[in-house]
């Protein structure tokens, strides 16, 4: 889950981080009143949970107040990518020197974090790390010993960032492992030409997996990209929308995976990522049904089980009361296989919805789904 960057500030703010004075709002007219307590000149800055809102227009100088109304009037409601703008953030304007870039990120290849980072910061980085990648350093850092000040001398040293950078960096270390994040990014951090470091932009996502401990970022002020996968998430499935047109469901993320794969090797393309997991429940089947049939670009579902520790007659039974609460509206092809496979398959022959077929191996099943979702 990614933080907004007003999110971000704050965190970094808690953890010592020096960052500008800044306030959030949805209101130009309250932009305006912060704009005066924030001394008049402030940067209005779109709140949107993608990179490059500078470069699209959402990073904007207000000189006074009445500016900022009108600059917080101009970018709220406004598209970034694909965002669209709802709030705000009225910052007070640095006087900038020189720019960096500083970064952890979880390096799940390598099996350990990443620091990066650059002293050539700012709205460009993307393009010195493609262009010259000698200015971007790339510091492995072991979990278990953390970033210690002599580790981010050593990060600071190899990235060519000034001595104040390294308590930055200590302090960065300590956002991404009290705040439960796979990824913090400042960028930039600023050196003003008074002396000063701060943290002028901040990107913190957070592991999922401890979001029971992250209660304090409410779902309400969560922006999904998907309508569905927002919706999934409220239902707590493990869901992600794809492009395709058959829908897919399936018990652990290895064989979903693979369903995917056998799918697009029929020549159809997926609509989708879903892990039912070890739950076979009928709430869970007819919620996974329900997110999957809202997609109009679904032209087929393929349910996909191998039987373990649940075994197949339980998801065959979840599936028959599942469909007594949604109603289907495209071709369900079921493959049971594993534990309790043949008293599985008989029970979804003993409902006999005209619009469920079932297929004894997982190609056979990817084939007839993918043909469903082909020919219509
Ligand atoms: P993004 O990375 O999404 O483009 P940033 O917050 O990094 O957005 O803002 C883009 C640029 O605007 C920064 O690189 C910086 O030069 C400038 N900027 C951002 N905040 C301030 C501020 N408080 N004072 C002065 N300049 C700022
Ligand atoms: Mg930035």
């Amino acid at each position: 889950m990614d933080l907004y960057e007003h999110q971000a500030r704050e965190l970094f703010e808690e953890h010592g981080i020096v960052v500008p004075r800044a306030e959030v709002t949805d209101s130009p007219k309250k932009a305006r009143e912060i704009a005066r307590a924030l001394g008049g000149r402030v940067v209005v800055k779109a709140q949107v949970k993608t990179g490059g809102r500078g470069k699209a227009g959402g990073v904007k100088l207000a000189a006074d107040p009445a500016a900022a109304e009108l600059t917080a009037r101009q970018i709220l409601g406004m598209d970034i990518k694909g965002h669209t703008v709802g709030k705000v953030m009225l910052a007070q304007p640095v006087d900038i020197e020189t720019e960096f870039y500083v970064s952890y990120v979880l390096d799940r290849a390598a099996g350990t974090f990443l620091a990066i980072a650059s002293a050539e910061g700012g709205m460009d980085i993307e393009e010195v790390a493609a262009s010259r990648p000698e200015a971007v350093a790339r510091i492995p850092v072991d979990p278990a010993e953390g970033v210690t000040s002599a580790k981010a001398g050593e990060i600071a040293e190899a990235a060519g960032l000034p001595a104040q950078t390294v308590d930055v960096l200590v302090r960065l270390w300590e956002v991404l492992v009290r705040e439960d994040a796979v990824l913090v990014e400042v960028n930039p951090l600023v050196r003003t030409r008074q002396g000063q470091v701060l943290a002028l932009d901040g990107k913190v996502t957070l592991d999922d997996n401890a979001r029971f401990r992250q209660a304090r970022w409410g779902a309400d002020d969560m922006e999904h990209d998907d309508a569905l996968e927002a919706a999934a998430a409220a239902k707590g499935l493990n869901y992600v929308k794809l492009d395709g047109e058959v829908g897919i469901i399936g018990n652990g993320a290895g064989l979903v995976m693979s369903t995917l794969d056998v799918v697009a090797g029929c020549g159809a393309r997926p609509a989708n990522f879903l892990d039912i997991g070890g739950g076979a429940s009928a709430r869970i089947m007819a919620d996974g049904l329900t997110v999957i049939l809202s997609d109009p670009a679904v032209k087929s579902v393929f349910v996909n089980v191998f039987g373990g520790i649940t075994a197949c007659d339980a998801v065959a039974d979840g599936i028959v009361q599942a469909l007594d609460s949604v109603q289907l509206t495209k071709p369900l092809v079921v493959r049971l296989d594993g534990n309790n496979a043949a008293r599985g398959r008989a029970i979804l022959d003993g409902r006999a919805h005209p619009l469920v077929q079932q297929a004894t191996t997982m190609d056979g099943a990817a084939r007839r789904a993918a043909e469903l979702a082909t020919t219509g």
